[in-house]
């Protein structure tokens, strides 16, 4: 998941987001300028921020800017439950046909959590399912949502999957499904799912009802490698993977299309932390490390990466909710300060 990018001052959307966006931005851009790879910056507001300002949560502008810069690193935006607008994430992932959404989950030594060597990442299928925003209310009292699952989409994501697979070397690829209840709907999906595996016989690839993988996660994590999902259940399992993990304080994401890719943490807004310089920026952290992977900047990812363990392992300067009472900032000062050891 690299593109070589000859041009040293990159241009990239930066998309500060609600809540707790623009703590953990700040957190990740300072980092990212302590690696010494130059990157231009073209700042857009999107969600709340952007309806503050333009009156509107999706200005010109930022499909603009990510039009030019096909590439960007956002912070979470709100979307209100049961009212206000649909997902500026859904809109934008659509959009831009991002449709493989990635979120890597490790342990890291240092936090302590039931499982030692949780090693899952998880594919996403990013642009239908329930997630095509096709409800309608069919009397009063009465409403249907419309799961979308098309062989094209199921295809690719399973593709990207095994692509993935054979890059990084992992072993197994399991997908998850409902497919004894949503016969045609997720039947679909694990058709295309075998039709795929059938060309990669080096990676082992399994398949598991949602429910059951649910609770063999919680007990034997170790026991999956990459779990490949359709939308819902991926937005659903991943949240219960970085559980695994220690929170949602420390997984990243990409969102990659054909032809561009969206970097951001697995968190929202936190809105019970935001505005207090408490969030754990290490998850945007390390989705800033997953960009300058993709921009061909391999050796300053690795040096975030290394410097971020290295500072969960040494566990002197922690974010409360990995069980420490540091700040944003002071969490981002340690890791860069472990950058410049390295
Ligand atoms: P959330 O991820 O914002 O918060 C869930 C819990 O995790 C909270 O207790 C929060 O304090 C904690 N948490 C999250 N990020 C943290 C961090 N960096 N450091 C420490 N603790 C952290 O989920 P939610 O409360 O269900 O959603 C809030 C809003 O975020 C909603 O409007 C939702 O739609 C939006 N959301 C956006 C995205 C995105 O933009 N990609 C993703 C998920 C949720």
């Amino acid at each position: 998941m690299s593109k070589k990018v000859s041009h040293q001052d990159r241009a990239v959307t930066l998309i500060p987001g609600d809540g707790v966006g623009p703590e953990v931005m700040g957190a990740a851009i300072t980092v990212i300028a302590a690696t010494g790879v130059k990157i231009k910056w073209d700042r857009q507001a999107a969600g709340t921020a952007a309806f503050r300002r333009f009156g509107t949560p999706v200005p010109d502008s930022l499909i603009e800017s990510l039009r030019r810069t096909r590439i960007a690193l956002k912070g979470p935006l709100e979307t209100r439950v049961a009212e206000g607008w649909r997902s500026i994430n859904v809109h934008l992932r659509r959009t831009f046909d991002l449709y493989a959404n990635i979120r890597p989950t490790m342990s890291f030594a240092g936090v302590h959590t039931p499982f030692r060597n949780v090693n899952l990442i998880v594919v996403r299928e990013n642009t239908e399912d329930l997630y095509s925003g096709i409800e309608h209310e069919v009397a009063p009292g009465v409403v249907e949502s419309i799961k979308v699952i098309t062989a094209r989409a199921s295809k690719r994501i399973a593709k990207f999957a095994f692509e993935y697979a054979r890059v990084h070397k992992r072993k197994s690829i399991t997908a998850i499904h409902k497919a004894n209840i949503m016969k045609l709907s997720d039947g679909l999906f694990l058709k295309c799912a075998r039709g795929i595996a059938e060309k990669y016989p080096e990676i082992r690839y399994q398949e598991q009802i949602v429910d059951a993988a649910c609770m063999r996660l919680v007990t034997d994590p170790g026991s999956f490698d990459m779990l490949l999902l359709e939308n819902l259940y991926g937005d659903i399992v991943s949240d219960l993977c970085a559980g695994l993990v220690g929170g949602l304080g420390l997984v990243p994401g990409a969102n990659y299309g054909d032809k561009g890719a969206i970097f951001e943490a697995v968190h929202g807004t936190a809105p019970d932390i935001a505005g207090k310089g408490v969030a754990n920026p290490i998850a945007m952290i390390l989705s800033s490390a997953m960009m300058l992977d993709y921009l061909g900047h391999q050796k300053a990812a690795n040096k975030i990466r290394a410097a971020t363990g290295e500072v969960l392992r040494a566990g002197r300067v922690l974010t409360r909710d990995v069980g420490g009472k540091h700040s944003t900032e002071e969490v981002t000062r340690a890791i860069v300060s472990a950058m410049s050891r390295a």
